[in-house]
């Protein structure tokens, strides 16, 4: 019996940009993450998975719905308990150069997080679970003394995983932990975040643009535009059998390895540019660069439902009360509505 350790229901946070607009990042996005499990949470720049990630993790406060963790609601805990919250929910940010502090060694940099929660009053216990991190991310004892401007992209990411993993935590947000990384090194960070997962039991919110890194990584991915949740399912049935739209069109633009099948298979072009998050489209936000899209699309907001089993989508293609389809032809055949 799969567990539930995070339950987001019905979030929402809107930015207010002044003058009466709205930033709608997050509309109403429900999704749990089961212990143990990498949810990946994909799509363009701008749809609002960091946003989702950093609402999560209470550094943004949430306009609507609520961040259960572990039982808990993430946004009424008092300050204290917060506090003890950050030591089970960390984040692995996108930009390991940015996210550390030049000034600081690596050894000050891993650190911090245990000194800013007490948990070693013995200096030399705690600098020998600095080393025990550096090597547990694949460092050595000899890079404590350095500085983060001294070392690569791929081994900064791996100083901000150990920082990461500083407090010992069991769920982590990686926010595209490797998309500022070279292609080269990108497999290691994920092969090296996998390796964690298993030592430590950990459970991960793993975000991301790349769909093909993602579904490498995740049990279950979420498919976000422009502030919604589009798709979600397990990660090889929405490979193998993508329902919305926007997702089939993510997933013709990966590349396949054997050419002869490359060149023959149709590619769906996105037409258009991605909406404002401040003026979104009426009804499905998608309608604007959908090439399924119906009357009804731009009138009524698609509901989200559970369509197969553990496998949900928004758009009226399945929906069959305004729909009234007699059948849809799936597994990457064209989409059908009679
Ligand atoms: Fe396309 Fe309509 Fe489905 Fe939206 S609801 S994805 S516009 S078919």
């Amino acid at each position: 019996m799969k567990e539930k350790i995070l339950e987001v229901k019905n979030l929402k946070k809107y930015f207010d940009m002044g003058k009466g607009t709205m930033l709608q990042a997050v509309n109403d996005v429900s999704f749990h993450v089961n212990k143990g499990e990498t949810f990946g949470l994909v799509g363009e720049s701008g749809c609002g998975k960091s946003t989702i990630g950093r609402t999560i993790l209470g550094l943004y406060n949430k306009t609507a719905g609520d961040v259960i963790f572990d039982n808990e609601n993430v946004h009424a805990l008092s300050e204290k308990e917060r506090f003890q919250f950050y030591r089970r929910m960390q984040m692995i940010f996108q930009d390991p150069y940015a996210s550390l502090n030049p000034r600081s060694t690596v050894r000050e940099v891993i650190s911090e997080p245990m000194e800013v929660h007490g948990l070693y009053k013995n200096k030399k216990a705690q600098l020998e679970r600095v080393y025990q991190l550096l090597e547990e991310v694949g460092l050595n004892r000899d890079h404590a003394n350095r500085y983060p401007h001294e070392f690569s992209g791929g081994q900064r990411q791996r100083i901000g995983i150990a920082r990461a993993l500083a407090l010992d935590p069991d769920f982590i947000i990686a926010d595209e932990p490797i998309s500022a990384l070279d292609v080269s090194v990108q497999a290691q960070v994920v092969n090296l975040l996998k390796e964690l997962q298993i030592e430590k039991g950990l459970t991960f919110l793993f975000i991301a643009h790349d769909l093909s890194m993602v579904k490498q990584f995740s049990d279950r991915i979420g498919v976000m535009y422009l502030g919604n949740m589009v798709e979600l399912t397990e990660s090889n049935q929405l490979y193998e059998n993508p329902l919305h739209p926007y997702t089939q069109a993510l997933l013709s633009a990966i590349p396949i390895p054997d050419p002869d099948i490359e060149e023959k298979r149709e590619r769906i072009i996105l037409e258009g540019e991605l909406p404002s998050p401040t003026n979104p489209p009426s009804g499905c936000v998608f309608r604007t660069r959908c090439s399924m899209a119906m009357e009804v699309c731009s009138q009524v907001k698609p509901v989200w439902q559970e369509v197969e089993q553990e496998h949900f989508v928004a758009c009226h293609l399945y929906d069959e009360t305004i729909n009234n389809k007699k059948s849809i032809k799936r597994n990457s055949e064209t989409l059908t509505v009679h």
